[in-house]
């Protein structure tokens, strides 16, 4: 099928309040255009400067939303244009992502990447990190940036127990840091949900699904 007939399909099947960010990392130009010429405007990308060289060449309303894991010394490379960055999992990446937002004289959006896989391997917070973060006053100081939600992964498994465990999880760690809200911080957005597990992670609650291989193909 068309990367134009399996966006529409997905983008058909989301309920309301669940927003589609369609993930194009690796992917061609044309194969975004294709998304945007019916109507896709959030795409997600892993790698700062392939992200860059996509904005430069694709129209200007469309949000850019960084998935990967942020290096803090790239930061700058997209401070000018990125919408909102998922994965920060560190007060320093906050400070550094505000000190660029400051030079652009803007508000960066960004989520904070909960670790809830059983792996090794992926980045994020626990819980008491993430109360930690928005308690310091050093956060509480960042002017030019606002924490909007939270973004999570599971683990990559067959099983579904597991992932829906993984994303209750999250959805309870997102409850109960919702209702603490700051100038620079407000938690409406729950990240969750891949080509693969989307279904079980709107089921728990996400409000935001990143989707990849379901659009445009295997990578
Ligand atoms: C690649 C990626 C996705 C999309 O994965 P698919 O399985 O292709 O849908 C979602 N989130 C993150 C963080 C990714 O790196």
């Amino acid at each position: 099928m068309s990367i134009q007939t399996n966006l529409l399909e997905i983008k058909n099947s989301l309920p309301k309040h669940v927003t589609l960010v369609a993930v194009s990392k690796t992917k061609p130009v044309s194969d975004l255009q294709q998304a945007y010429e019916v109507g896709q405007r959030i795409f997600g990308e892993n790698k700062i400067q392939e992200m860059t060289e996509k904005w430069e060449q694709l129209p200007k309303d469309i949000q850019w939303h960084m998935i990967g894991h942020v290096q803090t010394n790239k930061v700058k490379y997209m401070a000018e244009y990125v919408h909102l960055i998922h994965g920060v999992d560190s007060l320093k990446l906050l400070i550094e992502i505000n000190k660029q937002a400051k030079k652009h004289n803007r508000i960066i959006q960004c989520l904070l990447q909960v670790y809830i896989a059983q792996e090794e391997t992926k980045f994020g917070l626990n819980e008491a990190e993430v109360l930690e973060i928005i308690h310091s006053e050093t956060f509480k100081s960042l002017e030019n940036i606002k924490v909007v939600g939270l973004m999570g992964m599971a683990s990559f498994t067959n099983s579904e127990e597991i992932i829906q465990n993984e994303f209750i999880t999250l959805k309870n760690i997102f409850d109960y840091v919702k209702p603490y809200q700051l100038t620079n911080c407000s938690f409406e957005i729950l990240s969750m949900g891949m080509s693969g597990d989307y279904k079980i992670a709107i089921d728990c609650g996400s409000t935001m699904v990143r989707i990849g291989s379901s659009i445009f193909g295997s990578r």
